[in-house]
């Protein structure tokens, strides 16, 4: 529940944000009774918001929300808003996917205004497809509002260019399973496109990844970082090799939320390293 120092925040922000959207759109988008937008929150900085996610926010009935997003984004809710976790917490086993849905459509069926606010973009290994299935195949009507997605922030607040002319043209996203496990992404194929690859959920398998890359024929000295909790405050970034990411990422204590990139577009980073880490955010372990 949005706290009183959070109110003050909203009030702040209400004026300008209507008057933007006002002008953008030619009026406020309406969030209809009963209706479900499915809105990435983007990666943290509350500032990554878009206008219409916070318009979501602001007319809200009841927010059902990721444990990624940013508690400084939930308070952005109207006062009165009911807010519902249905993320992993604790370690605890995350709420069943059909369960989720089932409540989607649950809250939308009693007339309410629900937000489903996930962190990045709904769409990016985010479980949003699944979810607008079940609101379409239930008939209830749906908006989805597109977000910043982790891999893409976490490059540009490491300063490290998706995509960099005469480097690469193609950047592939892909998630850290298991490669022992998942029967589907041939890492071989990955690594024969020489496009970089930014994984989401990485660090768990990196080393196994990391191997099978090199298995592969990607060179030991390809360029490799991890950044961490990407946009906050506490966003660090490590910048090594294929060969040793994982040793040093470990040893530096990375933790999730994470992503990992690999490849040449990680050495722009080095060349513009100090002028990167004086406009970042916060420290870098670069
Ligand atoms: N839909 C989300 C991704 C959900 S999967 C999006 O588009 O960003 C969760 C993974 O996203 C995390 O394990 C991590 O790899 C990545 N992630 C999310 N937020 C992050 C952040 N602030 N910094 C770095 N990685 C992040």
């Amino acid at each position: 529940m949005p706290s009183d120092s959070t109110s003050s925040a909203r009030t702040r922000l209400d004026l300008p944000a209507v008057e933007a959207l006002a002008a953008l759109h030619g009026a406020y988008p309406v969030f209809a009774a009963g209706e479900v937008w499915l809105v990435g929150a983007g990666p943290g900085d509350p500032g990554l918001l878009t206008l219409d996610a916070l318009a979501g926010l602001l007319q809200a009935d009841v927010v059902v929300h990721d444990a990624l997003v940013d508690a400084r984004v939930l308070a952005l809710a109207r006062s009165g808003a009911q807010m519902h976790f249905a993320g992993k917490r604790g370690g605890k086993p995350s709420i069943a996917q059909e369960d989720i849905s089932a409540q989607l459509v649950d809250l939308a069926r009693r007339g309410l205004r629900v937000l489903r606010l996930k962190g990045g973009d709904p769409f990016v290994f985010g479980r949003g497809g699944e979810e607008i299935l079940a609101l379409a195949s239930a008939g209830i009507p749906f908006r989805v509002v597109p977000g910043v997605t982790a891999g893409l922030a976490g490059l540009a607040n490491a300063c490290i260019p998706a995509t960099m002319r005469g480097i690469n043209h193609a950047i592939i996203l892909a998630t850290g399973h298991d490669p022992d496990e998942d029967g589907n992404l041939d890492w071989a194929a990955l690594a024969r496109t020489r496009q970089p690859i930014v994984l989401y959920m990485g660090l768990r398998n990196l080393d196994k990844i990391a191997d099978a890359l090199l298995r592969a024929g990607l060179p030991a000295g390809t360029p490799a970082a991890v950044v961490s909790s990407a946009t906050l405050a506490e966003q660090q970034v490590l910048v090594s090799t294929l060969a040793c990411i994982a040793a040093d990422a470990r040893a530096a204590n990375f933790a999730a939320p994470a992503i990992v990139v690999i490849g040449d577009i990680v050495s722009t980073r080095q060349h513009v390293s100090d002028a990167c880490a004086k406009a970042a955010h916060a420290g870098s372990a670069a």
